[in-house]
């Protein structure tokens, strides 16, 4: 007696990364040019690495965590983690595995959907894969940092930047970066960091824009309204054509230049 099944087509809409659209700048490579370039990086969000804070300053309070995954293996490796929020002014937090069942932090340390919610600046994650649970407890930080040796890990569509690389190799030279040899002076109160949004990547395609009305000619797009089929260069366009939007000459269009690292 059961009603015969529906069938709908479509179903839910596809869902964005959970802790939302990041910058996505993951470092591959020589790991001592991954480190160089994210220090770059953060400092120029506006981290200062001069300042410190006590490292067992409760998750939600704190500026800054550095969060201990499953990935760190033994816990002789707690005093790379250790070392490290020392050096980047933050305090130590961990997934729900390494507090629950590796017992390496109080239980009151890890952050996640039934840990401590991270909506403050700096989150850097060390071995952590980036399940759904844990996400859900940093959404709101304002830049996520992911250090794992794998690629395909989640966290990294989550990441503001990562660094892909062996913890064990990457972290030492973290932690040599962030260290101007003096001892870190007391954090001043806490600002909130604006959350970057990702940066405009160059198109593969030249982009040509009417300065005046800001309108981008978009060749994948082409002209519909003057007959200019998808798939059209901007350099194949009729003579005859005008900018839909301000009436503009070709003629009158400039190149955008993106700088070398957009490209
Ligand atoms: C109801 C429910 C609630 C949950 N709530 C939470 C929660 O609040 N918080 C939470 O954290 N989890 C929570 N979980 C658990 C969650 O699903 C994951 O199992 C957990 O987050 C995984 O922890 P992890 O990333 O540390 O470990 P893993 O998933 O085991 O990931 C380890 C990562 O380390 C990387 N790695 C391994 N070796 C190295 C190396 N040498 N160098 C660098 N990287 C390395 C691996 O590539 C891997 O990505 C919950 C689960 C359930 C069912």
């Amino acid at each position: 007696g059961r009603p015969p099944r529906v069938k709908t087509v479509g179903g839910k809409s596809k869902q964005g990364p959970i802790a939302g659209v990041r910058k996505g700048e993951i470092f591959e490579g020589d790991p001592k040019e991954a480190v160089k370039n994210l220090v770059a990086a953060l400092k120029k969000d506006g981290y200062d690495f001069t300042v410190g804070i006590d490292p067992w300053t409760p998750v939600t309070e704190a500026e800054r965590i550095v969060v201990a995954g499953r990935g760190i293996g033994d816990k002789e490796n707690m005093k790379l983690i250790e070392e490290l929020a020392y050096q980047a002014g933050a305090a130590i937090s961990s997934s729900r595995p390494v507090a629950e069942t590796l017992k390496y932090v109080p239980l009151d340390r890890y952050v996640g959907m039934s840990g401590q919610n991270f909506k403050n600046n700096l989150y850097i994650g060390v071995g952590v894969s980036g399940a759904g649970q844990h996400l859900k407890g940093i959404r709101d930080a304002s830049t996520i940092v992911a250090i794992n040796n794998s690629k395909n890990a989640p966290i990294f569509a989550n990441a503001d930047y990562g660094i892909v690389g062996d913890f064990k190799e990457v972290l030492p030279l973290l932690i040599k970066e962030l260290d101007n040899g003096e001892e870190k002076k007391p954090a001043p109160p806490m600002k909130k960091v604006k959350r970057s949004k990702p940066r405009k990547m160059a198109p593969k395609e030249d982009l040509y824009v009417d300065l005046g009305s800001g309108y981008e000619y978009d060749p994948e797009v082409g002209d519909p309204t003057q007959g200019v089929e998808p798939g059209t260069p901007f350099d194949k366009l009729p003579d005859s054509w005008v900018s839909p939007v301000s009436g503009e000459a070709k003629e009158e269009f400039i190149k955008v230049e993106f700088p070398e690292d957009r490209k």
